[in-house]
This record gives structure tokens, C-alpha cells and sequence, in this order.
């Protein structure tokens, strides 16, 4: 049975401030950018609203500029775009990595950062039909009044999905916005709330009513910062990560692999993209193979799988301790013949 998406008047403004005017009149209007997300979420009916206020016309919001010594990249710049750009992949070959392994090639030729930094978040019980939803007496985030999740919980656990989101918390982005009621500046971490239905747009930072993304500014790391984002997923050519890390590290002597300081973020584990809390305690000391077992199990804490995947929240918790083994390998010369031995031995 097939149930027609519910109709829409579609807008096209010129520009920035046609576009925050038509979000100001019009309450629960949502913005389309490259429409991977939301086209999709547009015919299950879970997204439904009255106006949908589209970007492509808009100038100016798709270009990589230097400012200072930071990189303010435009809320349009799609994944594509982002892994190819000479400058994001010589100074942040983090960010080129994990947009580079977004979906597929042909979603990330559409799919851009601002709807990334918003997508909504995702669950087995959410992401489905009108009609699938509706014979499960739908769920806690849209329609219904139970989570099938978590039954006797009122809290949404759906699981924030996007691939940039963790390495600019660990690159410390700033969001720049523009809304109804004015402009503003946002540091990521403090954008996301830790609610399923509500990880975007009523956290204490997150978006306003009729907010717009426009750019996100980057600090340009120091020269010594190394960082690498890893990402499992079933099929490598196309899926949603089941779980996702970034990892940066600053040397204070590489040979040796002494820590200046090390930061982790995870994603598609909780309802928000989070930092990992407590690493600053590496600084001064090895990264081996023991002080990977303290980061696996530090990560391990953060993380909080649910039952939001068709995967087993069991695999996916058991792989944050592989993500965080493999993004060290990576890192840190030489660490990888020495966590293999640890393992063989264990
Ligand atoms: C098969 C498939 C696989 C996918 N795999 C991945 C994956 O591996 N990793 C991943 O991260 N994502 C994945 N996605 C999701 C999606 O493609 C990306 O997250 C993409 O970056 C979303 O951007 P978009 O421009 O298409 O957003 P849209 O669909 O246009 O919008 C998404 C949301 O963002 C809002 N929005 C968009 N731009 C702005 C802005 N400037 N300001 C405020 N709000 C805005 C919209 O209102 C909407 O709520 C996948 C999608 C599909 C269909
Ligand atoms: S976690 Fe629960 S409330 Fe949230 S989308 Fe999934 S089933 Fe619905």
C-alpha cells in the first residue's frame, strides 16, 4: 500500500535574506539542500511540513575561503566537494576522509554539510514507510506514545548518523548562523542536545526556529596535529555508519609516540555526535598498547549503542574498542605490529 507524500508549497529564494524572511513566515517551514535526507523523509511522511524553503538558488553559501587562520566553509559545499578541496585535504585530511566515505559517490556529489551537521537522527523503527510506521502503531518520536527501543522510557534513543559532525567537534567548528531573529555565532559543542527527537533544535545551542545554517569556520590546526576518522558500516560503498571515531593527536615526540595531547569524538552511538570526556590525562605519556586499552575503554563509556540498528548494539559497542585500536595504528608509527602482538598473546 502506498501513501502520497503530504503536498508542500515549494519556495525558491535569491538569496540569504529572502530565505530566513520565508522561514519567519512561515512556522515549521524546513530548508532543502541537497535533499538526500529530507526528499526521503519527505515521502515516508516523517517529515511533513506546509513549506519547504529550498537553497539551491542561493549564492554564496558553496565556497571554501580562507579567513585568517581559520577555513570557513559554506553550508552548501557538498561531501564530494569537500573530500576533493586541495586546501580541507592538505590542512584537515580528517574532515576530506570522513566526508569522502559518506554514503555513495552518487549522494555525495548532492549532499552537503549543513544538512550533515543536521541530519536527523535514525532508528529502525523511524526510518521506515507511512504504512510499515502505522501498523506498528508508530513510535515516540513521530505519532505514537511508546519507544520500542526502550518501552518503559519516555527518552528517544535514535542515533545521530552523520560522518563530519565528530571530526569538527574535535577540530573545534564554529557554526555560523543566520535566523528570523538575527545572526549568531555557535561553537559545535555546544549545537546538540542529547535527545532523539530533539538532538537539533532545542538544546540549549541548537538551531532556532527558521535558523540557517550559513558557514562553519575551522581553526586551522597547528602543523603538528595528525588526525584520522574510521567508520563501520555494512556495505563500505553506500551505508550510514553503524559507529564512527575521529581521533587527532599532537606530538610531543613522535618517535617515542609521548602524547601532547589527544582527542576523540564518536558518532552514530548516541542521539548526539559527543566528545569522548577524560583524555587530556594522556598528555605526557606513551601511546601503547595499554594506554589504547585506557582510550577503548574511555571511548567504550561515551558510546551508548541501542537497539536503533538492525546490527546488535553488542557489535557495535565491541567495535568502538577496534575503531580506537585501528584510528592508534594509523597515528602512531609503529603501534600497529605491537597491538597485533598484544592481541595474539591475549
Ligand atoms: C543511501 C543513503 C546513505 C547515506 N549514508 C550516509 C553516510 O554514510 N553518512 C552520513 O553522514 N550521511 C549519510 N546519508 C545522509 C545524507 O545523505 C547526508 O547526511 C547529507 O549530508 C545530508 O545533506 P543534504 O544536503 O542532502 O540535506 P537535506 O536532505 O537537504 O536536509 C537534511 C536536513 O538538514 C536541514 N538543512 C539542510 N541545510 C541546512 C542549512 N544550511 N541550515 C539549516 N538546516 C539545513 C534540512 O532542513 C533537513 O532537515 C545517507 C543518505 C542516503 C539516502
Ligand atoms: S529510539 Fe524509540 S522513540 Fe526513538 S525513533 Fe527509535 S523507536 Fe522511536
Amino acid at each position: 500500500m502506498t501513501y502520497p507524500m503530504r503536498p508542500f508549497e515549494l519556495h525558491r529564494p535569491a538569496d540569504v535574506a529572502e530565505a530566513v524572511a520565508l522561514a519567519g513566515e512561515y512556522p515549521g517551514a524546513q530548508y532543502l539542500a541537497g535533499g538526500t535526507d529530507l526528499v526521503v523523509n519527505l515521502r515516508r511522511r516523517i517529515a511533513e511540513p506546509d513549506h519547504v524553503i529550498a537553497l539551491g538558488a542561493i549564492e554564496g553559501l558553496g565556497e571554501v575561503t580562507r579567513e585568517g587562520n581559520a577555513l570557513a566553509i559554506g553550508a552548501r559545499v557538498t561531501m564530494a566537494e569537500l573530500a576533493a578541496h586541495p586546501e580541507v585535504m592538505a590542512r584537515l585530511p580528517m574532515l576530506a576522509e570522513a566526508a569522502g566515505i559518506v554514503a555513495g559517490p552518487t549522494i555525495r556529489g548532492m549532499a552537503t554539510l549543513g544538512g550533515n551537521l543536521v541530519l536527523d537522527t535514525r532508528c529502525r523503527y523511524y526510518n521506515q514507510s507511512f504504512f510499515w510506521r502505522q501498523a506498528n502503531d508508530f513510535c515516540l518520536k513521530k505519532d505514537g506514545s511508546v519507544c520500542p527501543v526502550a518501552p518503559r522510557g519516555s527518552f528517544c534513543w535514535a542515533a545521530f548518523s552523520a560522518d563530519t559532525p565528530p571530526v569538527l567537534l574535535a577540530l573545534d567548528a564554529v557554526l555560523e548562523l543566520t535566523g528570523p531573529k538575527g545572526g549568531r555565532k555557535v561553537p559545535l559543542r555546544n549545537f546538540y542536545g542529547n535527545d532523539g527527537r530533539w538532538s537539533i533544535g532545542e538544546a540549549d545551542g541548537g538551531l532556532l526556529p527558521g535558523e540557517l545554517i550559513l558557514r562553519v569556520r575551522i581553526p586551522l590546526p597547528q602543523a603538528p596535529w595528525h588526525g584520522v576518522y574510521e567508520k563501520v558500516r555494512v556495505r563500505g560503498s553506500i551505508d550510514y555508519p553503524l559507529a564512527g571515531l575521529a581521533m587527532m593527536v599532537r606530538w610531543k615526540d613522535e618517535t617515542a609516540r609521548e602524547i601532547a595531547e589527544l582527542r576523540m569524538a564518536l558518532t552514530a552511538l548516541n542521539p548526539q555526535p559527543m566528545m569522548v570526556p577524560g583524555t587530556e590525562v594522556f598528555s605526557g605519556r606513551e601511546l601503547d598498547p595499554d594506554a589504547v586499552a585506557e582510550l577503548s575503554r574511555l571511548a567504550g563509556r561515551t558510546g551508548k549503542p541501542m537497539r536503533t540498528t538492525v546490527s546488535d548494539p553488542a557489535y557495535r559497542r565491541a567495535m568502538i574498542a577496534t575503531m580506537v585500536e585501528k584510528a592508534a595504528a594509523r597515528l602512531a608509527p609503529g603501534l600497529g605490529p605491537a597491538l597485533l602482538q598484544q592481541a595474539r598473546w591475549a
